[in-house]
């Protein structure tokens, strides 16, 4: 049976040559297989590679990040502290502040001035007190005023344009009291009275240091035994007790009360850091010119109390 062995022959030969080209199409297959996967892990690789660099320097601005973290909490800390320290030095400043103000009553400011504070009590009608507005802005001088509360709550127009035109206003009690009649709370009411109609009239809130008894009424001689318990309130609502050295209405009691000779007392008087008192009344405002010219042609220099006390 030749022929099939031949044909045994042929089927076995040509069977291994087609083996050959599967096996070599497997060869090729599975090589480039290695071929694309390494050339996918080597990618894979240097992605991970870059992947991980990422990582380190995102972690290295992380640890930077908390770095900084860490410095703003001590900068914060250490704000902090400061700001306590500040808190208690104020709180120490503010104790020392209120001894001084209630050790304080002022009658007159530094002598080796040529200065001289013009200080007006009380307030009077509107027509009156605009007058005296009137005379100070025709001769350039800023004063400082003591009206009562119940007149700036009466004429609250005038007392605008006062500080409007840069006056000074002080805290002259609401009513105009005795204050030694008068209990600690009442005393406080007056006071609180004045600001009241005071930021009322000028629509926010004034301020002032300066706060003068009606009458001088506790601050008086022979009256020492009121003064402690009267400063301890004034100091307690921010201001100084500030009387006067010059003034008119006890010093001229049994003399004629004219311009002219208001104008003389003054002009006899007043020396470097006096305070002069004077009042809204009719001979005390028909001075005012001759005074503040007065004041000036003898070298001294009229301004408001704190001009003398604050420069
Ligand atoms: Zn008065």
């Amino acid at each position: 049976m030749p022929g099939r062995h031949v044909n045994h022959y042929s089927k076995r030969t040509r069977q291994p040559r087609k083996g050959l080209t599967a096996r070599l199409a497997i060869l090729i297959f599975l090589l480039a297989a290695v071929g694309a996967l390494s050339i996918f892990s080597a990618n894979l690789y240097l992605a991970m590679q870059s992947l991980h660099r990422n990582l380190d320097s995102l972690e290295e601005k992380l640890e930077q990040v908390e770095q900084e973290n860490i410095k703003l909490e001590e900068q914060y800390d250490q704000i902090h502290e400061e700001k306590e320290k500040l808190r208690e030095e104020n709180e120490i400043l503010r104790e020392e502040n209120k001894m001084m103000r209630s050790e304080t009553i002022i009658e007159y400011g530094n002598r080796e001035t040529n200065k001289v504070a013009i200080t007006i009590d009380d307030g009077a009608d509107a027509a009156l007190t605009h007058r005296a507005l009137d005379y100070l802005r025709e001769h350039n001088l800023q004063a400082t005023l003591f009206p009562k509360g119940n007149n700036v709550e009466q004429n609250p127009e005038v007392w605008q344009r006062a500080v409007e035109e840069g006056h000074e206003l002080g805290n002259h009690t609401y009513s105009h009291p005795f204050i030694t009649n008068i209990s600690a709370d009442r005393v406080r009411e007056e006071i609180s009275g004045w600001q009241e109609s005071v930021d009322k009239a000028v629509d926010s809130s004034y301020r002032t240091l300066f706060f003068r008894p009606p009458y001088g009424d506790g601050f008086l001689s022979g009256q020492s035994h009121h003064t402690g318990r009267l400063q301890e309130i004034i100091a307690e609502k921010g201001m100084f007790t500030v009387l006067w050295d010059v003034e008119l209405i006890y010093a001229l009691r049994n003399q004629a009360y004219t311009p002219a000779r208001v104008t003389e007392h003054v002009l006899a008087n007043a020396k470097g850091g006096s305070i002069v008192l004077l009042h809204f009344n009719e001979a005390d405002i028909d001075a005012l010119p001759d005074i503040i010219s007065g004041l000036r042609d003898r070298g001294l220099e009229p301004c408001s109390l704190s001009e003398l006390l604050l420069d």
